[in-house]
């Protein structure tokens, strides 16, 4: 069945919505997006992933299509058209269509697009059992804060890792351990400290991450906010990785090196099951 998509102020089926070939975000990736989970119908933590659009279009000088709360209107009504209990839903914002040029227009309307995903997040059983990562040399630019659609590197990443039988790649940079494809990134320290990259423009602030260290702190699990080697890595206790997608991902494997018993580890698991539950609880 087709989905009902939002382009620009109409809900229409996918097959029937449509954006321009002059569109900036289809020639320059000038074009900003979030990705909010939904579970029971229910937008999760959406609130902070509009202030990050918020941020990357000012960070971008663009254009807001509309505002938080009209935005939020729309995802609400793409919930209930598609009837999506549990899922993703995607919405991206473009400079809009102008003639080709790499000067930046003045008057162009910004393009608001929207599409969702059913998926069962919660339940996900590559969660039971961990995934396997290596780690890729980070060739994306040095604004990784602003959350925009040139993922090509993210993209070309992931096929690297699926191409040597691994499920995720991490990006590592001068060394240390920046994030993953599409995830922030922790580890876990033999004496049970949760080290994760302290934010800059090196790494996107994840939404998730943040819950997720808010979450630990109310555990009184100590926190470290700083970079890691790929070495420290391949010595941690456990590991895993925050998004809004797989919320916290277990990690037994990083270029071969198991971690632990090569099962998710119990700091994984538990911040995991506090994520979820705190979503449930709304
Ligand atoms: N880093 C990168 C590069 C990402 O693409 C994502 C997910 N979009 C994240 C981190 C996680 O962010 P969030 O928890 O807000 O989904």
């Amino acid at each position: 069945m087709s989905r009902i998509v939002y382009v620009n102020g109409e809900y229409l089926p996918e097959e029937d919505a449509k954006i321009s070939v002059f569109d900036r975000g289809f020639l320059f990736a000038d074009a900003v997006y979030e990705v909010s989970a939904v579970i029971d119908g229910k937008l999760i933590d959406n609130a902070a992933h509009l202030a990050r659009l918020t941020r990357s279009m000012n960070e971008l000088k663009m254009t807001a299509p509309a505002t938080g709360e009209e935005i939020t209107a729309i995802q609400n009504q793409m919930i209930e058209r598609n009837g999506i209990d549990e899922g993703l839903i995607y919405l991206q914002v473009t400079r809009g269509a102008a003639d080709r040029d790499f000067a930046m227009p003045k008057d162009a309307a910004p393009s608001l697009v929207m599409f969702t995903q059913k998926k069962n997040l919660t339940g996900n059983a590559v969660a039971g059992k961990g995934i396997s990562v290596i780690t890729v040399q980070d060739i994306r630019w040095k604004r990784r804060d602003i959350k925009t659609v040139a993922l090509l590197p993210a993209s070309m990443a992931k096929q690297a890792a699926l191409d040597a039988g691994a499920n995720d790649a991490w990006f590592v940079e001068d060394g240390f351990v920046n994030e993953g494809s599409s995830n922030n990134v922790f580890i876990v320290t033999e004496d049970g400290k949760i080290i994760t990259r302290h934010l800059g423009n090196e790494i996107l602030s994840g939404i998730t991450r943040k819950t997720v260290l808010e979450l630990a702190k109310r555990e009184n699990l100590v926190i470290e906010e700083r970079a890691f080697t790929p070495e420290e890595a391949y010595e941690a206790r456990e590991a895993f990785a925050t998004s809004a997608s797989a919320f916290v991902m277990p990690v037994v494997k990083i270029d071969g090196h198991i971690l632990g018993n090569g099962v998710p580890g119990p700091i994984a698991e538990k911040m995991r099951k506090l994520y979820i539950e705190m979503a449930k609880a709304g």
